[in-house]
């Protein structure tokens, strides 16, 4: 039985996995105490949740428990990784490397670093969205503290050359961050073998519950330290004030172990859905794939679909819950940047659908999905002047639209 919407918006957030809900339930009222109250049951029983969920985390990555600093999320992880190697590194330099398609959490910490006197380079991707590793190298300068690349792309799902990026880090004595938020738990990430020095992710994109995620922090070769963004107590070793989130952080944990068992089946059965939907869909004349399709994470498409109004489109496609290139699913006027930056025009940025599968989501869903997609594309081509003068072979870059 299906039931409407179809949710298939898993990379803005994650339904909870019931198991993971379960878990959490007693640190809202039985078990509620402050894991930093150290005179009685209360705090040690917290405390001793909190060390068993750092536990879970670090193992999916492959960290050590005392790498975990818990905050808010990755919007938070993002900014005390920029903004906090800014500041703890700037007797050795100002310079940041990004790229233009990173998170905005990445990119507006950058800009923030910027009014306090940094310098921050924004590569730009090749048009299949990876980044390209003789500009990170062009980059670099003396000054040079960090290079912060995210590790699968939220939009379009590229997944960049993770180790070859931190191998150029290394080699020039320089920090790597990156935003792993789309990936941990969805690929195998390994902090250790990946050689990655900071790392974001939350726990709402895995299953787990909303505010809540951690930032890893390398202790050895090298030793990394962030300079604190919230003063207060000192918590997650004076990186990170601020009461722990109890239930949030057992929440996390839970995920993080879920995902660690069935990471792997979970992946194999979402790019099959993925690359049925998409080869279904690209039957539909003039659509396209946007992204790398080799290097990316299992359970995202995204498409466009050339000479379709992106507004018209989603309206056609109400039963589902996806994500679109289009400017009216967002506060600003302009289509994705992302897409924009991959090159896309504004056309094809408008007329772009992100798909996204999850642990919940059923063959069945994916099979509406196709006929609805198709339905409405057929449908808005069929009512559309631009399609018929593109069918008779105009080209409609060449037409001088009259002023009105
Ligand atoms: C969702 C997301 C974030 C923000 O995470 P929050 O936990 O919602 O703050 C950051 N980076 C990427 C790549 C994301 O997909």
């Amino acid at each position: 039985m299906l039931s409407f919407p179809i949710y298939l918006d898993n990379n803005a957030t994650t339904p909870m996995d019931p198991r993971v809900l379960e878990a959490m339930l007693p640190y809202f009222n039985s078990k509620f105490g402050n894991a930093a109250s150290r005179n009685h049951s209360f705090g040690w029983t917290a405390e001793e949740a909190v060390d068993y969920a750092r536990e879970q985390v670090a193992k999916l990555i492959n960290a050590s428990p005392k790498e975990i600093i818990f905050t808010s999320g990755a919007t938070e992880s993002d900014n005390l990784a920029i903004k906090g190697v800014f500041e703890m590194y700037a007797r050795k330099g100002n310079h940041i490397i990004t790229v233009n398609t990173e998170h905005k959490a990445v990119l507006d910490s950058c800009k923030h670093v910027e009014k306090m006197g940094g310098e921050v380079t924004y590569l730009s991707p090749n048009e299949d969205g990876l980044v390209n590793l003789a500009d990170i190298e062009a980059a670099i300068t003396p000054k040079t503290i960090l290079i912060s690349i995210m590790y699968g792309n939220n939009e379009i799902g590229v997944l960049q050359p993770i180790e070859e990026i931190s191998a150029i880090a290394r080699k020039h004595d320089i920090l790597f961050h990156t935003d792993a938020t789309q990936a941990v738990g969805k690929v195998p990430v390994d902090v250790m073998a990946q050689n990655i020095d900071l790392m974001s992710f939350t726990a709402h994109k895995m299953y787990g519950p909303k505010g809540v995620g951690a930032l890893y922090v390398r202790r050895k070769n090298p030793r990394v330290k962030v300079t604190s963004q919230l003063d207060g107590g000192g918590h997650e070793r004076g990186m990170r004030s601020g009461t722990l989130n109890v239930p949030g952080i057992v929440g996390l944990g839970k995920a993080c172990e879920i995902c660690q068992n069935e990471m792997a089946d979970e992946a194999v059965r979402l790019s099959k859905m993925r690359d049925r939907l998409e080869k279904e869909l690209l039957t539909i004349e003039e659509a396209y794939v946007n992204g790398n399709v080799e290097h990316r994470l299992p359970h995202v498409a995204n498409i466009s679909f050339k000479h379709v109004e992106g507004e018209g489109l989603m309206m056609g496609i109400k039963d589902l819950a996806v994500s679109s290139g289009s400017a009216c699913t967002s506060a600003s006027l302009e289509p994705s940047y992302v897409l924009k930056n991959l090159g896309l025009d504004d056309d094809l940025a408008h007329s772009s659908l992100r798909f996204g599968f999850g642990r919940f989501s059923t063959d069945e869903e994916v099979d509406y999905a196709i006929d609805h997609v198709k339905t409405a594309v057929h449908k808005l081509r069929d009512m559309s002047p631009l399609w018929e003068m593109y069918k008779e072979g105009i080209d409609l870059k060449s037409v001088v639209w009259q002023e009105h």
